[in-house]
């Protein structure tokens, strides 16, 4: 392509728009116009990056056995009622766009093909010959994100691979996952980048595993917990470790003290002389189910560690039916607005002990009459603890489980693993943390679906069985736009060869110089001849211009026909380095083939 012929603009200016280094260079490189929120035109340099992206992806979905097709983007209700999605999609996350068509009919534009492939598979797959097989496609999806930001990371309209695989057993699963994880690491090795694969919530599923694939970069929404040894690596909404140890309780007899202004474990430990490990905490959330019941709950942990949010949600929607939910809509820390909505008279904020009575809890039809009392694992094994006396400024020491308070019957695994916590495989390896961009996530969802769609097959013993099925995206344009954020200088994006929109842009410094643009031509022509794929900058800039947009779009190697062509040579600079040398033009081909295929 010659620029001169090319719709190319670049800015000088920082766009406003964007906060992160990948979204502003994307913009100023012309690679990216925005539409819309979260609605962005992939102009023909982003075009040819994600195709050559896409491409990746393809051969090693196709080099594992999976077929392409493409689904409707268009949806039915009818499939999403029937596996019960439909208003948690549309109303309670209200992540998908619904709209009404002519006929009177409710459609939503999809948000992922769940419901759509196991449609399919209920119709056409019958017996246990048809099985394993795995399918996916390429597609635009849609989701109306509540912050749409940073470019193409979070999108309302984006691409993404999906893939969804069935199988006779979850034997058969685990081993086209496993396939998919080592797929997964081939896709982001040949793109360039530096990623890690982490374990991941599964949401409230549980049981079956799950994988996310993250880029490393500062700008990552997500924080990994992995230890230095390679053997542990974790999302830290799903991340385990060891508490730290508790320190032996100074307190030997029980007792009520007035503790004034300690409504702070720190403030409570240094009046009350003990360690945070010797107190209990004890903190009140306020949950609400898909059928407008809302529940408090208080969760008793030790005073050192905090709440995972992301595990407390997956308890409270394990059991969520004993409320007459399935899902939940909203978990907070209640704030004084919300409190005045259900609370009878003022709670003892700061000071509330694990038995705070359920007459706190003012008689509602929305709102559960009791407590759900949740205790953490570490709240379990205190003895002779400090916790609050339900006074405000009062606490009581030396409490125990089974004398003045009774333990939760209800135990679960609530507490935040943090950085410098010791590993479970293995104490002497402590936590570390890392920011990541979340661009892959394997799934294992077992028979969810078949069963809520009753897509069934017959097994070797003649028996009708739900299909065990897997799911596996990859964000394509995520994918492309993490790879920046990885990946650039002062000057610009530098592109790894094997996604850049070209392999090589010909400069020429002076278009008025017959001998540069002869040259030039002969240079371009060979060269996209020979399969590398070659910019000519030929529009009637400075030279100074054409440097600065060249190192600006990230294009691996710059080619210009400048002073060296009086010694039949010309200047090749690399993006990455901008190491310059002198090749000679009769050798510039063969040189740029050795590069580009030693850098694939
Ligand atoms: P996130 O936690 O970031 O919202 P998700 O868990 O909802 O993502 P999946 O449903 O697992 O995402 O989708 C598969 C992949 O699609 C993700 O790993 C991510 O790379 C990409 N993706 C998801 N949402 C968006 C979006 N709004 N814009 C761009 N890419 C996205
Ligand atoms: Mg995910």
């Amino acid at each position: 392509m010659r620029l001169s012929q090319m719709l190319f603009v670049t800015l000088r200016e920082e766009p406003a728009e964007a906060e992160i280094p990948s979204h502003k260079l994307l913009l100023r490189a012309g690679y990216i116009r925005r539409i819309g929120s979260g609605v962005y035109a992939y102009l023909p340099l982003m075009w040819r990056v994600l195709q050559k992206v896409s491409e990746i992806v393809r051969q090693e979905m196709n080099a594992i056995g999976s077929q392409e097709c493409l689904l409707p983007a268009l949806q039915p209700s009818e499939l999403w009622k029937e596996s019960g999605r439909w208003d948690t999609y549309t109303q309670a996350e209200g992540i998908m766009f619904a709209f009404t068509d002519r006929q009177e009919r409710e459609v939503a534009l999809g948000p992922t093909h769940e419901e759509v492939i196991t449609t399919i598979a209920k119709e056409m797959i019958f017996s246990y010959r048809q099985l394993p097989t795995t399918l996916y496609q390429i597609q635009t999806k849609f989701r109306d994100e509540i912050r749409p930001r940073f470019g193409l990371m979070r999108g309302r309209e984006f691409i993404m691979k999906d893939a969804y695989s069935f199988h006779a057993d979850e034997a058969s699963l685990k081993v086209t996952y496993s396939q998919m994880a080592i797929a997964y690491q081939n896709i982001l090795r040949r793109c360039g980048v530096e990623f890690r694969g982490v374990e991941a919530d599964s949401g409230a599923i549980g049981g079956s595993g799950s994988q996310e694939f993250m880029i490393l970069a500062d700008a990552g929404e997500d924080e990994i917990l992995y230890t230095e040894d390679g053997n542990y690596a974790a999302n830290l909404e799903k991340a385990v470790s060891l508490p730290a140890e508790v320190v032996p309780s100074p307190f030997t007899e029980y007792a009520k003290h007035h503790t004034p202004k300690t409504e702070t474990i720190e403030k409570l430990a240094k009046i009350g002389k003990c360690s945070p490990t010797n107190i209990l905490k004890n903190v009140l959330y306020q949950v609400t189910y898909d059928n407008g019941i809302t529940v408090l709950v208080l969760v008793n942990i030790r005073g050192d560690q905090d709440v995972n949010p992301v595990k407390l949600q997956n308890a409270l929607t394990n059991l969520a039916a004993n409320y007459g939910g399935k899902t939940v809509i909203s978990l907070e820390v209640p704030n004084a607005e919300m409190q005045e909505k259900w609370a009878a008279k003022p709670l003892p904020l700061g000071y509330i002990a694990p038995d705070l009575a359920d007459s706190y809890i003012a008689k509602s039809p929305q709102v559960h009459p009791q407590f759900l009392r949740l205790a953490d694992r570490t709240a379990v094994d205190l003895t002779n603890f400090a916790t609050g006396a339900n006074e405000t400024d009062y606490h009581v020491f030396g409490a125990n489980w089974g004398e003045q308070f009774q333990l939760p019957e209800l135990v679960v695994d609530l507490r935040k693993a943090k950085v410098g916590d010791r590993a479970m495989h293995n104490p002497e390896q402590l936590l570390k943390t890392a920011r990541g961009i979340e661009v892959g996530h394997i799934f294992q969802l077992g028979t969810k679906y078949s069963q809520a769609m009753g897509a069934t097959f017959t097994n070797e013993q003649g028996e009708e069985k739900p299909l065990f099925m897997g799911c596996y995206g990859v964000g394509v344009s995520r994918l492309a736009q993490a790879t920046v954020e990885q990946s650039y200088d002062k000057d610009g994006i530098i592109w790894p060869t094997a996604i850049a929109p070209y392999h090589a842009i010909i400069c020429v410094p002076n278009i008025t110089d017959a001998n540069q643009m002869q040259v030039a031509e002969q240079l371009y022509t060979e060269l996209n001849q020979a399969g590398v794929e070659t910019l000519w900058d030929d529009r009637d800039e400075r030279a100074g211009v054409k440097f600065k947009d060249a190192d600006l779009i990230g294009i691996p190697y710059r080619i210009v026909t400048g002073r060296s062509l009086a010694a039949g040579k010309v200047e090749v600079v690399d993006r990455a380095t901008k190491k310059s040398q002198e090749i000679p033009i009769s050798e510039v081909v063969a040189t740029l083939q050795d590069w580009i295929k030693a850098a694939l």
